[in-house]
């Protein structure tokens, strides 16, 4: 039985944002990856990993569930953001290595397949509707069935030119433009008037929130928007008040995606048991690994609510083969976002996911079936940029009030 002889983390992308975990073990050639990366503060999760590696070595690889639970509360506090990551691509290593041990792919190991590809959702966005809409269409053509449509970045249709927003003698906003919930209110049921009359009801659509409404208008927008049967409505709330979900829920039937911020069970357990989100959002490294999200799949299953885990943006390449494996083997899948990188960081994972006609595709390799070069890994950091303090600057309303992400 091959036991753990040593633990590394492999930071790589330009600006450093990415922390691959490699678990090395005595078995010559055996080794497991996992992705442990988070944008903003990846040197922390590093150390967090070299922390943990002591008690990691000469255990057997195969105990992933026991090394899962000693991880887990190895700090007697637990379900941080740190550790769970860490503790993320420790665990898909570990899952790596099995496949690697049983000579199966993943997905295999837990239960086998339930589907044959992963469909995906596009990210189609505009900061004007026409733009929006071609944005949509080139993704329809493109064979995706599900698109998030957005107007503009984080927070766009809530927006106002800061200069000629009502400020105070002294602004604090940073950003061009200042945020305002009242415009959001009227700008996105517009935006989906507009597409719906353009596109129709075919196309299943999507829109996030990224959190920046007061819950009120977050009940307010589920209603407003009901009538162009949205796919979901991801992120109307932050994690702080999901306990909102109850109002939205008695009062309008848009389905409800949240989750990419959860980390601790309490934040997810008690939406998916009251059947009050159709849709959980949590990114597999930040939810502690496969280990964890297998069950949060097994709860969803159990209750109606659906799995969309979390991708795009910064997540890697070794994140999204993860979510594909528990894509592949859940009843309880409903949808997975999708993420693209360039031709030079897909040389440096070889074995990485392929998505044809919106449709994601795992290889049949043992393990994650997923690689990193680590020379071309090595040679995709920028080390000047990664050395960069990479922290989230959230965006503000006029009086310079920070709107919670
Ligand atoms: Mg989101």
């Amino acid at each position: 039985m091959a036991k753990i002889k040593e633990v590394r983390c492999i930071r790589t992308r330009r600006n450093g944002m990415w922390t691959i975990v490699k678990i090395i073990t005595d078995q010559p050639g055996l080794y497991g990856i996992g992705s442990a990366s988070d944008v903003n503060h990846p040197e922390t999760v590093i150390k967090a990993v070299e922390t943990i590696a002591p008690m990691l070595i000469d255990r057997p690889a195969s105990h992933i569930e026991d090394i899962w639970q000693c991880v887990h509360s190895s700090g007697y506090w637990r379900n941080g953001s740190i550790l769970n990551t860490a503790l993320g691509g420790i665990d898909m290593a570990l899952w790596d290595i099995k496949g690697k041990e049983a000579g199966m792919p993943v997905y295999q190991l837990l239960g086998g397949p339930c589907r044959s590809a992963v469909p995906c959702y596009a990210h189609a966005g505009g900061s004007e509707l026409p733009a929006l809409e071609d944005s949509i269409r080139a993704f329809m053509e493109e064979g995706y069935q599900v698109i998030r449509c957005q107007l503009g970045g984080y927070g766009g249709g809530g927006f106002s030119e800061a200069d000629a927003a009502p400020q105070p003698k002294d602004p604090w906003s940073v950003n061009r433009h200042v945020f305002d919930d009242e415009s959001y209110l009227e700008n996105i049921p517009n935006m989906f008037d507009y597409l719906r009359q353009k596109l129709g009801f075919q196309v299943k659509l999507t829109h996030d929130v990224h959190e920046h409404l007061r819950p009120q208008c977050a009940v307010q927008l589920s209603k407003l928007l009901e009538p162009y049967r949205l796919f979901f409505l991801e992120d109307v709330l932050p994690p702080e008040h999901i306990q909102w979900f109850r109002l939205i829920r008695e009062q309008c039937t848009t389905p409800q995606a949240m989750g990419e911020l959860f980390i601790n069970p309490h934040e997810w357990m008690p939406l998916i048991t009251e059947r009050l989100i159709d849709f959980v959002r949590v990114r597999v490294s930040k939810g502690a690994g496969i280990t964890q999200c297998r069950k949060i799949a097994t709860m969803c299953e159990w209750h109606g609510v659906h799995t969309a885990w979390q991708e795009g943006g910064d997540n890697d390449p070794v994140n999204q083969i993860a979510a594909c494996h528990l894509d592949m083997a859940s009843p309880s899948f409903g949808i997975q976002e999708e993420n693209s990188f360039s031709p030079e960081e897909l040389d440096a994972f070889p074995g990485h996911g392929i998505i044809e006609n919106g449709y994601l595709y795992a290889n049949d390799q043992p393990g994650l079936g997923i690689d990193i070069d680590e020379q071309k890994a090595k040679a995709l950091l920028n080390q000047e940029e990664a050395n960069r303090p990479h922290i989230f600057i959230p965006d503000r309303k006029a009086d310079g009030t920070a709107v919670r992400p």
